[in-house]
């Protein structure tokens, strides 16, 4: 069906509609009135002169109607043809019989039914008016007079008003029409005027625009009301404006606040868990041994949740990238399954995971983001699992030409979660209240951070769950598919360049590290000798500058934040000031911070290589070990 868009009519039209339509109104009414007036003047008017007449000719022919001359009488009423509107008369005696008659056409007689001839009566019919006079003499009724005389004259004259009106009526709607169309500017100026201010500000977004007030009447409050309101607006803007201000600025603080306090958090705990590792080799009593784990254990612990408070900042000020790189998903279900083996055996659960055999071995994606949206499932699944398994399940659920879709279920037999809480566990620091007295542990930000994760990435995440039976989380992840699958061939070429990755042998080689920290320095130091590097140490950039110019080194291990010189700034100086060899050395950036950019700001100032507090001893070494031999050694 077409639609048909009607123009709204504009108030102008409107106003000038009004008055005119006003107008004629008034004009037919008064016309109106008018004619219905002139009837009514014209009928009493002819009534009384066709009265006057009836009397006159019942005098004259007093004689006749007594002696029953129809002579007379025939002569008397012969008189009335100088009256063209008289169409008929007669003259009646006492038997109602005609004594005379005058007709002017021929009509029926008479025109009127049964009229009673001795009562003076007064008949209006539509076309007609009838007048019947009774003669007397001596106050004795002797006949009666009767005449009918036609209104075809007051249909003339109505004929001619209606004429008059018409005309008047055309000539008062165009003088009408001109005034009104002048005069409507009166009204529809303010009105169009704030129309006007109102699209311009729409369009502009400026309240700082006001109407003129021009007069003093309804319309100029409604001006007046309209730059109150507009005043309102600005003041609420301004308002608004300042809060997002204040808003933006306690988040840049709340965000600044996180890295800090992460950085400063991070380098003792790069201590404490560098240091209990080194510890774990050394020999101990078995309760020494004991003490350890539970250092070890709380110390990863305390780990997850700066990690989980730093993403969740990321994620809140939306500084949060996913990275594409290809990664093998076998190789993750492996991970997590070595992760959580302790655990997974501690509690006498079993743990399956199945990949469906249509989903590509290798994709394109975030991998670490899909570890750790992983592991935060399947850690809930045994965390919240007192007896029976926790199982993985990948299928495909859609391809396209370079990306493919899957679904993943992770899936308990714990202890599940009430219908009623199910809305609430995807909150923030939300924890479903424990019937039991038993303690879960956590921070109620694992799953927030899941979902964010996932939706970000254009998934979606939902769970299945009944309270003592067990839960199942599923949620869908798109990857790009790789175009050329590695062969087995150049796998095992990288996992023997790790092995084999340098020609020198450690104990040829120099690194320097430079790092403020105590027990940081202490740390790297102990990991890199039992490994038989040879290392030197600098407490800041100024001091690493110095011991470079005057030694020889392969590689330094740089730390960012630091007193009388910092990192950047160091690496900064040996690109610019020194030459071959030395101004090429690799930099290997050591930082706590863990924040957005700061990777790309270690790149732009020249280092090769990034490695986050804390650290484990494998990944320094490695790090160490590529970085040199990348540089040719
Ligand atoms: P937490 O750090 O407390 O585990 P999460 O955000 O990961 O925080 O989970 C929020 C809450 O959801 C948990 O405290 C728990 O009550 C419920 N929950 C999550 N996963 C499961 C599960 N597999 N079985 C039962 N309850 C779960």
């Amino acid at each position: 069906m077409t639609k048909i868009s009607i123009k709204p009519i504009s108030i102008k039209s409107k106003i000038v509609l009004v008055i005119l339509l006003v107008n004629i109104i008034a004009l037919l009414l008064a016309g109106l009135i008018f004619i219905i007036y002139d009837k009514s003047v014209f009928l009493s008017s002819r009534s009384e002169e066709l009265s006057i007449l009836a009397n006159m000719i019942g005098n004259h022919n007093n004689a006749a109607l007594i002696f029953n001359d129809r002579h007379t009488a025939k002569e008397s009423l012969s008189s009335l043809s100088v009256d063209k509107h008289i169409l008929q008369a007669f003259i009646i005696n006492l038997d109602n019989d005609t004594l005379a008659k005058y007709k002017k056409v021929k009509l029926n007689y008479p025109n009127y039914k049964s009229p009673d001839f001795k009562l003076d009566t007064v008949i209006y019919t539509d076309k007609t008016i009838i007048i019947i006079k009774p003669v007397k003499l001596y106050k004795e009724i002797i006949g009666s007079v009767y005449i009918e005389s036609d209104i075809k004259k007051y249909y003339e004259r109505s004929a001619n008003f209606f004429f008059i009106i018409t005309v008047s009526l055309i000539l008062a709607l165009f003088i009408a029409f001109l005034l009104s169309t002048q005069l409507q500017k009166v009204i529809s100026r303010p009105i169009v005027n704030i129309l006007k201010a109102m699209k311009d500000i729409s369009e502009k977004n400026d309240y700082s625009i006001r109407i003129e007030k021009k007069r003093n009447d309804e319309l100029g409050k409604l001006t007046d009301d309209f730059n109150q309101m507009l005043s309102q607006i600005e003041k609420q803007n301004l308002a608004l404006l300042l809060a997002k201000e204040e808003a933006e600025r306690s988040v840049k603080i709340k965000n600044q606040f996180l890295a800090n306090m992460s950085h400063e958090i991070r380098t003792p705990m790069n201590a404490i868990l560098g240091m209990s590792n080194l510890l774990m080799d050394s020999r101990l009593t078995n309760e020494q041994y004991k003490y350890l784990e539970n250092i070890c254990t709380s110390a990863d612990n305390l780990l997850v949740i700066i990690n989980d408070i730093l993403d969740f900042s990321k994620i809140e000020a939306g500084k949060i990238e996913f990275e594409k790189v290809r990664f093998n998903l076998y190789f993750i279900l492996m991970k997590i399954n070595s992760t959580l083996q302790f655990l997974i055996k501690e509690k006498g659960l079993s743990f399956s995971f199945h990949i469906e055999d249509n989903v590509p071995d290798y994709l394109t994606g975030d991998e670490i983001r899909l570890q750790q949206i992983l592991l935060n499932l399947a850690g809930n699944a045994v965390k919240f699992t007192l007896k029976g398994n926790i199982s993985i399940r990948v299928k495909k659920i859609n391809e396209s030409k370079h990306t493919v879709t899957l679904l993943f279920s992770v899936a308990d037999t714990g202890i599940g979660i009430k219908k009623e809480d199910i809305p609430t566990i995807f909150t923030s620091f939300t924890q479903v209240k424990s019937d039991s007295k038993r303690a879960y542990g956590g921070t109620g930000l694992g799953l927030t951070i899941t979902k964010q994760l996932i939706e970000l990435q254009g998934g979606q995440i939902s769970v299945k769950s009944e309270a003592g039976k067990g839960s199942t989380f599923t949620f869908n992840l798109t990857f790009e598919k790789i175009v050329k699958i590695p062969t087995k061939q150049s796998d095992e070429k990288e996992i023997h360049l790790i092995k084999q990755p340098t020609a020198k042998a450690p104990q040829d080689i120099n690194v320097l590290v430079v790092e403020d920290n105590e027990m940081n320095k202490m740390l790297a130091v102990t990991i890199l000798k039992r490994h038989n590097f040879n290392v030197d140490v600098a407490e800041n950039g100024e001091i690493a500058i110095e011991k470079l110019s005057s030694g020889n080194f392969d590689a330094i291990l740089m730390d960012l934040h630091m007193p009388v010189m910092d990192g950047y700034e160091a690496t900064n100086y040996i690109r610019n000031n020194f030459e071959d060899a030395k101004k090429n050395i690799p930099v290997i950036a050591v930082t706590a911070a863990a924040i957005v950019g700061e990777k790309e700001k270690c790149f732009a100032s020249g280092m090769n290589e990034y490695i986050s507090k804390p650290f484990k001893a494998d990944e320094l070494i490695e790090k160490v070990l590529k970085v040199v031999l990348k540089n040719g050694k």
